[in-house]
């Protein structure tokens, strides 16, 4: 059974912790667009010096650029049987986008997976990680700003993959534990 997964979820829903947890669980790379933005930032890349004017303030970085990046990074070995997507696809035009990539290389994805969390629990959990990792887009302003991106641009995408049969939804609400744990039974009862 091949695993090609796209999670799903708010700013704050605990995506990025979550898909290193289940992708480790179901032997697949997890692909975390934000991580790849954040580490060519840090290293001064020129994709790094292109994405940061749209990072720091919570917009998204321009389709071209983050379309490309995915690409390169899905043609890698290590993803070709599987891997877990994470902030990727973002607005419907990466849906299609990543439909291309796929059907371009003889795949299809499985299954997408949504976190829900309520808005007024994530906030507070993005204010809080600012104070331990300092990142530059968790003030209150340009958080408020990134949810609302995602209420515009990225909550439409569930409905368009449960349209197609491919969404599963887990609450995000509790123990880190417990939510890898309702993740990865979801995972198994719709794609085993
Ligand atoms: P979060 O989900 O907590 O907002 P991420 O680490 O996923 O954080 O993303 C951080 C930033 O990286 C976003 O606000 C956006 O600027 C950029 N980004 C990440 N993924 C994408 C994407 N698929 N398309 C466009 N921009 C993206």
């Amino acid at each position: 059974m091949s695993r090609r997964l796209v999670l799903l979820g708010a700013p704050g829903a605990g995506k990025g912790t979550q898909a290193v947890r289940v992708a480790e669980a179901l032997g697949i790379p997890a692909i975390s667009t934000g991580d790849l933005f954040r580490a060519n930032i840090k290293g001064g890349t020129p994709l790094g010096l292109k994405v940061q004017e749209y990072t720091s303030r919570g917009a998204l970085v321009p389709d071209s650029v983050t379309n490309d990046m995915v690409r390169d990074r899905l043609a890698q070995p290590d993803a070709a049987d599987g891997f877990l997507l994470d902030g990727y696809p973002r607005n419907v035009a990466q849906v299609s986008e990543l439909d291309a990539i796929l059907a371009d290389a003889g795949v299809a994805l499985d299954l997408a997976v949504e976190l829900e969390a309520d808005p007024e629990v994530v906030v507070p959990r993005l204010l809080k990680r600012a104070e331990i990792e300092g990142r530059e887009d968790d003030t209150e302003d340009v958080i408020r700003h990134r949810l609302d991106v995602y209420a515009q641009e990225t909550a439409p995408i569930a409905a368009v993959y449960a349209g197609r049969g491919l969404l599963t939804q887990v609450d995000a609400i509790g123990e880190v534990d417990d939510v890898t744990t309702r993740l990865l039974a979801s995972i198994d009862t719709a794609i085993g």
